[in-house]
């Protein structure tokens, strides 16, 4: 958190109560940086991900330019802010309820898994900002519902995930619709060259915000790797699942396949649990968000993909139930936990053959990760040929896994995320 307040960066009071409301009292350093920028009319690319506070940081000035100069409300909206994902385009058009309650301004959300009927009525009868994802939008467009050519400030969210999921084209097709003359914002986790060429062309001479937020994040989580034979995966997942510590849990899996049969093995073993990703439908997983954040789950089985934009504040863990297979990726899901300042635990189960996942982790974080024996988590289950295999020379066998008392890296690592 920074020293600063809102208003001492221009946030006008209307905004100040809603703050105040949602509790937040301090900018965090992307707000601190951004706002003052944003509400001086400045394109800004910002290289933060979820969990910096950067919704706030874009949807703050937005707020407040257009409450200052209210537009004629037609299906033409004045503001547009994309996003790779549904959950994520929820989750923004959440903040802008919570902090333009006091407004007056209308905002709509346009994406997929949600009817179309309901968002072409809202669109009709007139918006000052649309919060979307580049398909549903170009559809309602296509048919006519709405036109993107009085937008004068867009936002780009997560372009780097954004790029991963193939939408550049449509991203680029939506920027075609707009004015030229606009205020853009683009913010990404990573800054990869195809998002930096992306940059290059959206924003005119903007102002970098690097907060490097990974870091920030991953240095404020307590990261174990255990070394556990594939065929014991399951029986360690249900021991560690069955610790009290374990109060709010996301396990990852690679595949949407992976996560259903997790859930179900996580269900067998009596403890309550949801599954998301991308083939469930749009209510289905809403309804497992929802029963995760009011604690009548206490774990979410998520894929990569699905668990991006994901915020329920209070994950105690992140269990990774086979390595991911891009290390940025690892990063994104060990940034679920340790959210708005708190502390966190992520657990990566590794088989053996997932040493090459976990060294390129290590690399991008420069440094290694604390390695343990975690094999005898389950009990009797049988051993995979491979076991002999597992053990490193630095490893050690755990006898409890301790996720409460963190011992914290001795090394602070002092890596940057990928440039631009
Ligand atoms: P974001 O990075 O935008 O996804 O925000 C992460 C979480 O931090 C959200 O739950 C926000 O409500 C919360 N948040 C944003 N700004 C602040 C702040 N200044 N103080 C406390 N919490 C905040």
């Amino acid at each position: 958190m920074t020293t600063t307040t809102f208003a001492a960066l221009g946030v006008a009071e209307p905004l100040l109560r809603a703050l105040a409301a949602a509790q937040h009292h301090t900018p965090t350093p992307i707000q601190a940086q951004a706002i003052p920028v944003l509400l001086a009319g400045k394109d800004v690319l910002g290289i933060a991900q979820t969990g910096s506070g950067k919704t706030a940081a874009f949807v703050l000035p937005m707020l407040q330019r257009f409450s200052a100069a209210p537009g004629n409300r037609t299906s033409s909206p004045h503001g547009l802010i994309l996003a790779p994902t549904r959950e994520l385009a929820i989750q923004i058009g959440e903040q802008i309820a919570r902090y333009g309650r006091e407004s007056n301004l209308r905002h709509v959300v346009i994406c997929g898994g949600i009817p179309e009927r309901r968002q072409i009525d809202q669109l009709r009868r007139g918006v000052d900002i649309i919060v979307a994802t580049p398909g549903r939008l170009i559809d309602l467009g296509q048919q006519g519902h709405l036109r993107l050519d009085h937008v004068g400030i867009f936002v780009l969210d997560e372009a780097d995930r954004m790029l991963d999921m193939g939408f550049v084209r449509d991203v680029r097709r939506i920027v075609g619709a707009m004015p030229a003359r606009r205020q853009s914002l683009l913010f990404s986790a990573t800054m990869p060259n195809d998002v930096a060429q992306l940059a290059a062309s959206l924003l005119t001479d903007p102002v970098r915000i690097d907060l490097a937020p990974a870091t920030i994040t991953v240095d404020r989580v307590d990261q174990r790797i255990l070394m556990v034979d594939a065929a014991r995966k399951r029986a360690a997942l249900i021991a560690l699942l069955n610790e009290p510590a374990f109060k709010r849990v996301i396990v990852f899996t690679r595949t949407k396949h992976g996560a259903n049969r997790v859930a179900r093995q996580i269900e067998d073993a009596g403890i309550p649990v949801a599954a998301i990703h991308g083939n469930k439908s749009q209510s289905a997983r809403q309804a497992a968000l929802g029963g995760f954040a009011g604690g009548r789950v206490r774990v979410l089985v998520a894929t990569d993909i699905a668990a991006r934009g994901i915020d329920v504040p209070g994950v105690s863990h992140v269990i990774n139930f086979e390595m991911p297979k891009d290390a940025e990726s690892y990063v994104h899901r060990i940034g679920r936990t340790a959210r708005a300042e708190a502390e966190g635990c992520a657990i990566s189960l590794c088989a053996p053959d997932e040493r090459g996942e976990l060294r390129d982790i290590e690399r991008l974080l420069r440094r290694s990760l604390p390695v343990s024996d975690g094999n005898h988590l389950a009990g009797n289950e049988p051993a995979s040929p491979r076991h002999h295999q597992s053990q490193r020379p630095n490893e050690q066998r755990v006898s409890h896994i301790q996720p409460d008392a963190p011992q914290r890296d001795r090394h602070p690592r002092q890596h940057r995320r990928r440039a631009a």
